[in-house]
């Protein structure tokens, strides 16, 4: 995935920057940057690879050196960020989020009128190079990033900071969000809408799908009209949103909170000890379970945080497997002999739930009941560098569809709820995976659960329709 954060303002913008970008940590384990920019100095960037190290550890030092009354700043699952770039349009950084599936077209298109790109290793293009080189087709940087939006296939929210303020542009079909704060002398921009809470921003309002406003210290303008259709990530919601976060108003605690017990309503005289979330984003589902069917909420594991926050890739593949283990930490008595019912966001590829159920079972649990706070993922997601399921392939649903029929020819069954294949494939992962029982949400109650018109949610990754 990925997250974004920029701010202008009349006094210097580096602390809110470096406090605004480490709140969207959750986002992206890979790279951190930001870029700043001051009549003195001009541009100033800094980009850290935060695989093994916390983005503020990273960037501690770059916030004493970098200074400037406007800023942008990522993380970044993909290529290092923000761009610097000069071009007939002026010197300008940028900084994107999202995913362009039709690059090698638009590559080649650019350079076939005598464009360029830098080279990278394995050929990959820097998506954010991409996408400057796309804006610097016109003759203004509106109309540029209007241009973008409408030739790239897939989704794309972007920041862009010129020496005169600073441009957010949200994807054309609101597929990622970015809110406005404001606060005396200064306006922000993120992607999370808490990021700017504790910095003494408050709420404005959403952009809306495609549209582009220009910020200034003391304004904020419409530069382009938004696109009348959006199609927001629902998994926003669900899965990878932090819990305080509001996308549309809607609250990602909440909404998981509705979920959960609109899941138990239809899940009526089940016999469990207690109800528990996978941690994190299962807790607010297994709260909302919790409260409407009045069995007890519990924590049976623990996830160790304290230090295990990064992601950690030892070289043996011995040490990588422990260390998956190593970061769970069983509560026994609420484990040995009892009946648990856990929820968590999806069951994606399976693999890690195996694990974890396997983990239960290990710690003497007489009964391990998975609820999926989602429908089942039938379709890899094409429009976000969304790591759960990228592929059709990966996702487990689709090869027990395949094991059944050996091709897709019944694929629309598989996705509809009520139907004796939908319950076969349900019943083959359960199986598979070796839970006791598995039911998944049904999408009208997920839709319900976030309180949006159904038309505004993106669902593909459950039923394959855009
Ligand atoms: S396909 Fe799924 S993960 Fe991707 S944007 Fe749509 S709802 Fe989100």
């Amino acid at each position: 995935m990925g997250g974004i954060f920029g701010a202008v303002s009349r006094a210097d913008i580096t602390v809110d920057l470096f406090f605004g970008t480490d709140y969207h940590t959750h986002l992206g384990a890979r790279r951190g940057g930001m870029a700043v920019y001051a009549g003195d100095t001009g541009f100033q960037r800094a980009i850290h690879n935060i695989e093994n190290a916390p983005f503020r550890t990273k960037f501690e030092h770059d916030l004493n050196e970098m200074h400037g009354n406007m800023g942008i700043g990522c993380i970044s699952d993909t290529d290092p960020q923000p761009e610097l770039v000069r071009s007939h349009l002026g010197s300008y950084a940028l900084t994107t989020v999202g995913r362009i599936n039709n690059a090698e077209e638009l590559v080649n298109d650019i350079i076939s009128h005598g464009g360029h790109f830098g080279e990278q290793s394995g050929g990959v293009i820097n998506q954010t190079e991409l996408v400057a080189a796309l804006i610097d087709q016109c003759d203004t940087i509106p109309d540029g990033i209007r241009y973008a939006q409408q030739k790239i296939k897939g989704s794309m929210t972007l920041l862009l900071m010129t020496k005169e303020g600073l441009y957010a542009a949200r994807d054309y079909m609101g597929r990622t969000p970015i809110i406005l704060g404001h606060k005396e002398g200064a306006y922000c921009a993120a992607f999370e809408s808490f990021s700017y809470m504790n910095l003494g921003y408050s709420y404005v309002r959403d952009l809306a799908p495609g549209e582009v406003v220009f910020m200034t210290p003391d304004s904020c303008e419409r530069v382009m009209e938004p696109n009348h259709q959006m199609k927001i990530c629902a998994f926003l919601w669900i899965y990878y949103g932090y819990t305080t976060s509001c996308y549309e108003g809607v609250n990602v605690e909440v909404m998981r909170n509705n979920c959960g017990a609109l899941l138990a309503k239809r899940d009526q005289g089940i016999d469990v000890d207690y109800v528990a979330g996978i941690p994190e984003s299962g807790n607010g589902h297994a709260i909302g379970y919790a409260n409407e069917s009045g069995i007890r909420f519990a924590r049976p594991f623990i996830k160790y945080t304290p230090t295990w926050v990064r992601s950690f890739t030892p070289a043996k593949q011995s040490v990588r497997d422990l260390t998956a283990h190593m970061k769970l930490i069983p509560v026994e008595q609420l484990i040995r002999g009892k009946k648990l019912l856990f929820l968590d966001d999806s069951v994606v590829r399976g693999t890690q739930m195996r694990n974890t159920v396997e983990f239960l079972y290990n710690n003497g649990a007489k009964e391990v009941h998975i609820r999926s706070a989602s429908p089942p993922s039938m379709f890899g997601c094409k429009f976000l560098n969304f790591s759960p399921g990228k592929s059709d392939m990966d996702l487990i649903a689709r090869q027990v569809v395949r094991s059944f029929d050996g091709d897709d020819r019944y694929l629309h069954d598989y996705c509809t709820d009520n139907t004796e294949r939908y319950q076969a494939m349900v019943d083959e992962i359960a199986h598979r995976l070796n839970f006791t029982s598995l039911k998944y949400h049904l999408l009208a109650d997920v839709q319900k659960a976030v309180g949006l018109d159904p038309d505004m949610l993106c669902t593909y990754c459950f039923t394959g329709e855009e």
